[in-house]
């Protein structure tokens, strides 16, 4: 059973539940989550649940009827996420929204080659590196892997591109020159699966394993494995789908993909997939690849090697680095239909040379960046240099994707986002993105006045134009003063962007609409001022950070906050928004804004995105805004803080 204590139970009031609890032989794990304290009883001892329940400190208790405890959605319904960390201060989450690719040789065969296999996977995308350094290989005549020495060629790979290692234990005894090489995920093979002597020293060490289905084991028989880990005290489990032995010969195993969504409700765990020892030959592995993740698996780890025909153990299904590229390259296209984005690795602090943006050289180094999306002079460059005063240089991205993007991989710090503009309303775009990318929040936000001219090169006045170079929003605000003239309207990318094309062109024939500012960046001067229709019109961008990142160029924001934003989904019953609204009602806060968006794949159910503000005199505001978020997850679903942070108006 589970029992879930009160928030303010006593540590003497705990202390007695647990004995009650021990006397009667039952083994208990203590989890402490975000919103509660828990008690994993377990025993075989029938126990009437009222006998805990009446016990002080005791909030509930729930029952669990399957013989896998810890493992069951009964015990913990939200997924759990195994976090990862690499040596570039990233965290990598398996289980959330992201989609892992884990790839790299069947064995460590040598330095050299690893090095080569880490390099090409890398580049392809792969967020973790694997490789045998023991090899439980059908025959004792066969490889057997180089052991330490192997581990030690793995590390080194992996760290030099930022990609934490996954290899196999065999035997106990192995741990301690394991976990002294570094091995970050322990994978138990399938042969050893229902090791449990393994599965109990190895769920001790607390570390993060990926735990492969037996040859034939049923699904109920692997959880009952993964009970064996979680009971032992690791709760970083990850299980990979890897094929079962079946009547098939025409494959090396059979991917049972069916598993995926059957283990969906039964379990919490994340869920991986190997295609590659499933299939045994290389170009069936790519499809298969591709349907775990349609199926719905977090990631998938594949076998890579950059010369097959010399691979020293599973050969046949090693894939070539090109192949596996391409899966990656699929995966992206497939991602957003399966509402994920695929995980990258953080490009290092100093910025590679390769990066293709002009402004990330090396004058970056040390110094903390912003991604905005746009040119030199667009409205959110100046948000930024508003918003950080210089302290933090500016780099310009192609989408509002993209700034997200660059701001999970580590090639900004920051980025500048639109949320709304007073006239044009909500940029719904990045209110998805706020939902999508679940590893970013908000840590600051900013007010800008919009203000349009209309800029052409020297020389030119109102009769010599005829084309005006803007961004369609920028014309629409700008129309009343548009229509007054008889010239072509031209669409460009953004409103900085036609100034650029207008200098490029160089023609009094030409003219652009956007801040007044372009002129000194683009060597044009100001035909005219304040050409925008309503004059109080404003944009207010939020400044985006990743979490779990640790920030090597990190800039001091604001002072006290006094803002809070975050994003929650009721159920679809009657009264269900207002109890939620109700919370913030008794909490005394203020909410500016509450914007409702569709959820991605569930028709008609939807996303409130709230901004509160604070009144300045909380205490502690961030301790404040979490306990009222507290309150709201009473009454409301997937409630997320999206950030409590000061705004600049
Ligand atoms: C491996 O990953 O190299 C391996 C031996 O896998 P499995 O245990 O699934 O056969
Ligand atoms: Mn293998």
């Amino acid at each position: 059973m589970v029992i879930v204590l009160k928030k303010d139970i006593s540590q003497s009031e705990k202390e007695n539940v647990k004995s009650v609890l021990t006397n009667r032989s039952f083994k208990l794990n203590e989890v402490k989550g975000e919103e509660s304290t828990i008690l994993a009883a377990v025993g075989r001892l029938a126990m009437d649940v009222r006998e805990v329940e009446v016990l002080p400190g005791v909030e509930k208790v729930i029952p669990i009827s399957k013989p896998y405890k810890m493992a069951s959605r009964e015990f913990k319904p939200e997924n759990t996420i195994v976090e990862i960390p690499n040596n570039r201060g990233q965290i990598i989450r398996v289980g959330g929204s992201r989609l892992v690719s884990i790839a790299g040789p069947c064995a460590v065969e040598s330095r050299e080659q690893m090095m080569e296999a880490a390099a090409a996977v890398a580049a392809s995308g792969a967020v973790m590196l694997r490789g045998g350094a023991y090899k439980p290989r059908t025959s004792p005549y066969s490889f057997q892997g180089l052991g330490e020495e192997g581990l030690k060629y793995l590390k080194e790979a992996g760290d030099k591109y930022g990609l934490p290692v996954v290899t196999e234990v065999v035997a106990s005894e192995y741990l301690p020159v394991m976990e002294a090489n570094g091995v970050d995920v322990y994978q138990v093979g399938a042969r050893n699966m229902q090791n449990f002597e393994l599965l109990k020293r190895l769920g001790a060490l607390g570390k993060p394993v990926i735990l492969k289905r037996g040859l034939s084991a049923t699904i109920e028989e692997w959880l009952m494995s993964a009970e064996y880990l979680l009971s032992s005290g690791t709760d970083k489990v990850i299980l990979c789908e890897r094929g079962i032995r079946t009547y098939e010969k025409a494959t090396r195993n059979t991917l049972d993909l069916s598993a995926i969504p059957v283990l969906r409700s039964m379990t919490h765990l994340p869920i991986i997939v190997d295609p590659s020892h499933a299939l045994g030959v290389r170009d069936k592995i790519p499809p298969m690849a591709l349907a775990s993740v349609a199926a719905g698996a977090d990631g998938i780890i594949v076998e890579v090697h950059c010369h097959p025909e010399q691979a020293l153990s599973d050969a046949a299904q090693a894939l070539y680095p090109q192949q596996f590229d391409k899966i990656m390259r699929d995966m992206e296209a497939l991602a957003p239909v399966m509402g994920k984005e695929v995980a990258h690795i953080r490009s290092e602090n100093k910025s590679e040379p390769s990066e293709k943006k002009v402004e990330e050289k090396s004058e970056h180094k040390g110094k903390a960046r912003c991604a905005f999306s746009g040119k030199k002079g667009a409205y959110a460059e100046m948000a930024s240099e508003h918003f950080f005063e210089g302290k933090a240089d500016v780099i310009a991205v192609d989408s509002f994707d993209e700034i997200f993007q660059s701001v999970v991989d580590g090639r900004a710090e920051y980025g500048m986002v639109p949320i709304e503009n007073s006239t044009a309303g909500s940029v719904y775009n990045n209110y998805d993105n706020l939902t999508r990318y679940e590893d970013v929040s908000i840590v600051g936000a900013i007010t800008l006045r919009v203000e349009h001219s209309l800029l052409a090169v020297k020389g030119a006045t109102l009769e010599t134009i005829k084309n005006v170079y803007s961004h369609p929003q920028a014309f629409s605000q700008s129309s009343n003063f548009l229509n007054q003239h008889k010239w072509n309207l031209v669409d460009a990318v953004s409103t900085a962007t036609g100034a650029e094309i207008v200098a490029e062109k160089g023609s009094v024939e030409n003219a652009a609409i956007c801040n007044a500012r372009n002129a000194a960046i683009y060597g044009l001067e100001v035909l005219k001022e304040g050409v925008e229709n309503i004059h109080n019109n404003y944009t207010r961008f939020v400044v985006i950070a990743a979490n779990h990142v640790v920030q090597a160029n990190k800039v001091q924001l604001g002072t006290k906050p006094n803002m809070a934003s975050f994003v929650f989904s009721t159920k679809n019953e009657a009264g269900a928004l207002y109890n939620a609204l109700g919370i913030f009602k008794k909490a005394g806060l203020s909410l500016n804004r509450l914007e409702s968006r569709p959820i991605a794949g569930k028709p008609w159910s939807y996303w409130f995105y709230g901004d509160a503000v604070l009144n300045g005199n909380e205490e502690n505001p961030q301790e404040y805004v979490d306990s009222v978020m507290n309150q709201l997850r009473a009454v409301a679903e997937n409630v997320r803080l999206l950030g409590v942070y000061s705004e600049v108006k």
